[in-house]
């Protein structure tokens, strides 16, 4: 009979230690929310607040976006100057004191990582850059432990009783992200030591990371889509190299690189640029497989 009571009481225990621990955490983009869902499963309830067929640095600031970070126990966002154009009046709306910058319910992941290529002294006629460094480090898989070491700590610093499954959660992610990346490196191995074009900036970590060499952006500074003649330009100064590939993000008008690819006879892909972008990019892992195979020659 004691034993009956004790399992009762541990199992009412358990309930309402779950129940009351579950964190309203909204992440940006759908990369983030995966990430935030893989670590908390049921102690997280995520809202995303991108659509994944946006342009990231171009997110429309909807009434609806602030309705959604006024309950947030937690914001965690990409940083690096990415949702500059877009998130501050939105969070100003939200008047949620809990996740202003700052505050124990704001995460900015892009302090967790080095960011490439910082760009302190740009002006304007240097487009749409970021003078803190590429804030596009998710297309390095090497830079998920970290990411997702931070995302676990600050859940466990919200949420003091949940530590524990933070913590093993993260084990399973992390031995997982580790094994997949293996395969997709094997796999990728051939394009070491190649060359690409890509339209904006996004993919320099990715490259970095395979051992390509980005020789050129079809953009002529971020933020300005390329001319007629800009990319006549483009072509002849392509002349001389061995580009094997021309890439650009999912949400762009794609007639730019297309075009290049097709002047050059080389591949040309479309990369879905978030999770959720595609129907197969479902999380993080499928998002990287999706990669994975495009970019495979
Ligand atoms: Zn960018």
């Amino acid at each position: 009979m004691k034993k009956m009571i004790w399992a009762a009481w541990v199992a009412l225990f358990c309930y309402h230690g779950s129940a009351n621990a579950t964190l309203n955490v909204v992440a940006t983009y759908g990369w983030i929310g995966d990430l935030v869902q893989q670590i908390g499963q049921e102690r997280v309830a995520v809202t995303v607040l991108a659509q994944a067929s946006f342009d990231p640095h171009f997110v429309p600031p909807k009434p609806s976006l602030a309705v959604k970070l006024r309950n947030a126990d937690l914001l965690v966002i990409n940083g690096g100057q990415l949702e500059m154009g877009w998130l501050p009046p939105v969070l100003r709306q939200a008047s949620n004191a809990r996740i202003q910058p700052n505050s124990e319910g704001f995460l900015d992941l892009s302090s967790l990582v080095t960011l490439s290529n910082p760009r302190p002294h740009a002006t304007r006629a240097d487009g749409d850059v970021h003078p803190d460094g590429n804030p596009h480090y998710v297309f390095n898989p090497d830079n998920m432990a970290a990411l997702a070491y931070g995302v676990a700590h600050q859940l466990c610093h919200l949420d003091k009783a949940g530590c524990g499954f933070y913590e093993q959660s993260l084990a399973r992610f992390d031995e997982r992200w580790q094994k997949e990346k293996q395969g997709w490196q094997q796999r990728l191995l051939p394009l070491k030591g190649k060359q690409l074009v890509q339209y904006h900036e996004s993919f320099d970590d990715l490259a970095y990371w395979l051992g390509m060499t980005v020789v050129a952006n079809v953009e002529p500074v971020p933020g300005v889509p390329p001319s007629a003649s800009h990319l006549e330009k483009l072509l002849k100064r392509l002349a001389d190299q061995q580009v094997v590939m021309v890439i650009q993000e999912h949400f762009r008008d794609r007639e730019a690189t297309e075009w290049l690819a097709k002047q050059r006879q080389v591949k040309w892909q479309v990369l879905p640029s978030d999770v959720g972008a595609t129907p197969k990019s479902k999380d993080l892992f499928s998002w990287f497989n999706e990669l994975v195979e495009r970019l495979a020659p």
